[in-house]
């Protein structure tokens, strides 16, 4: 973060300054009062479970320069308590997590930066990523680390971002409505990215319209400086259903996108290539990642890229060097086992596109680990048979099913005729059997929702093999 004074931070965050002094500087935020430090701003959040100005007085010990807090009585209790309080700024305010945000608008405000801002049910982080990598060909640019996508991870990735940097890539979550928008107007994003409309979260938003309206609060501060890039599709991503004063700059595979991709080669675990036409030339990409889904993913990247000035050569370049985050088709071997470990998160989409996966990895058997997806509602029961067919239908040759609704999978898969198909209610079950169910040469894809910890399971096979 770029220093800021107490002052500034009293004025970002609409505050009033109980004690300390003015002109004092601070150049890192934290919330956690466990790894406050010397020097830091402390915002004294209230969650669900934890009121943090509690634990003001371990902060105060900690040496943080300033405190941002809402509660008078509980700062003055600390101050008491503590002997170093009288070095400290304190900042009163109304709502520590809108102060949060308050804060982070205002910081944007002092930096020169383009931003990015990337929503959709799948594909968000892969998609930031790549944005990433094809804007720092060019730019010095930064973006939210793992997956703080929410009403206190963005503005504490903005807050994070040092002042020189030149293009800010923001992952933008959401399970209700509202969300979106509170982000976008913290952000005003320059650039807006869809990656697409799925089903997560359909049990809050009730329809996939209800979904596609969420997701296009994105737009909600556009003006004809803006372009939203979003990846085409027949319902909802197109220039029927999506119209305002913004450029919208479409990819996808036929030829009512601004960005045609094509020719896409899966190589399994080792990645894809693909080409991308656009505006009548075609270039060609090579992916070091894997999965169909990220040439789509990448081509979202790339118009971003070149909406910046970055060259296609750049993006390619760019996109080269790529490598994602943990636990999304990460793929990991020992011993003639090969893992493909996507544990970090599932839902029907991202489910297809990892057995997509799995099937274009060469194994003696390809094997899918498949634990339940959370969130689906209604649908939820359905969805989990549609994945078991769907993982028969592309020849998988064993399946484990996982959890309460993963039932379902496991029926689907033996619907379409799968003979070898296990379920287990708990993953401690299929941890007892598993000896006796997986072998060397086996591909292993092991998939599931964030609450299943599928990775428990990649662990294990790593430790026994
Ligand atoms: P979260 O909502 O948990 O933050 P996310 O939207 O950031 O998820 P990623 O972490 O990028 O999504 O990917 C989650 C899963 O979706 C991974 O399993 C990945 O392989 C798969 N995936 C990524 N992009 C797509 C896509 N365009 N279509 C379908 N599946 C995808
Ligand atoms: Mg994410």
């Amino acid at each position: 973060m770029k220093k800021l004074t107490v002052n500034q931070i009293k004025e970002g965050t609409g505050g009033r300054l109980l004690n300390g002094n003015a002109f004092d500087t601070a150049e890192n935020i934290c919330t956690d009062s466990r790894i406050a430090q010397a020097g830091d701003v402390f915002f004294a959040l209230i969650g669900e479970l934890h009121d943090a100005h509690q634990y003001l007085p371990q902060v105060l010990e900690s040496g943080c320069r300033c405190v941002v807090i809402s509660d008078e009585n509980a700062w003055k209790q600390a101050a008491e308590q503590s002997g170093e309080a009288g070095n400290v700024s304190a900042i009163l305010v109304e709502d520590t997590t809108r102060a949060l945000q308050e804060l982070a608008a205002f910081y944007l405000g002092l930096l020169n930066l383009k931003k990015i801002a990337v929503t959709g049910s799948t594909g968000k982080t892969s998609t930031r990523d790549l944005t990433a990598y094809v804007c720092r060909e060019k730019y010095k640019t930064q973006k939210n680390t793992g997956n703080l996508n929410n009403h206190i991870g963005v503005p504490l990735t903005i807050l994070s971002f040092e002042e020189d940097t030149q293009v800010g890539v923001l992952e933008m979550g959401m399970d209700k409505q509202g969300e979106i928008d509170l982000l976008a107007r913290i952000v005003k994003p320059d650039i807006g990215i869809i990656t697409n409309i799925g089903l997560a979260h359909i049990e809050n938003l009730g329809s996939q319209e209800g979904i596609f309206q969420a997701k296009m609060e994105l737009t909600g501060y556009f003006d004809e400086t803006n372009v939203l890039i979003a990846a085409r599709d027949e319902e909802f991503l197109n220039r029927e259903r999506i119209q305002g004063p913004y450029r919208l700059v479409l990819a996808g595979t036929d030829g009512k996108s601004d960005f045609i991709i094509s020719h896409i080669e899966d190589f399994g675990a080792d990645g894809i290539q693909f080409c991308l036409e656009h505006l009548g030339e075609m270039h060609r990409f090579r992916l070091p990642i894997p999965g169909r889904h990220n040439a789509f993913n990448a081509a979202l990247a790339v118009a971003a890229g070149l909406e910046l000035g970055i060259t296609m050569e750049e993006a390619a370049r760019g996109l080269a060097k790529a490598q994602l985050t943990d636990k999304r088709l990460t793929v990991r071997g020992k011993n003639g086992i090969k893992i493909i470990d996507d544990t970090y998160n599932a839902s029907p989409d991202s489910m297809r596109a990892a057995i997509d996966v799995l099937m274009k990895t060469r194994g003696i058997r390809n094997i899918a680990v498949l634990g339940d997806m959370f969130e689906l509602g209604e649908t939820s029961l359905t969805q989990h048979e549609l994945i078991g067919r769907y993982a028969a239908q592309q020849g998988v040759q064993l399946l484990v099913a996982i959890g309460r609704d993963a039932e379902q999978i496991a029926r689907g898969a033996e619907k379409e005729g799968l003979e070898k198909s296990f379920y287990f209610e708990r993953k401690e079950e299929f941890l007892e059997h598993m000896d006796s169910i997986i072998e060397r040469g086996d591909v292993i894809l092991v998939k599931g929702s964030r609450g299943m910890e599928m990775e428990k399971i990649v662990k294990k096979i790593m430790e026994q093999q």
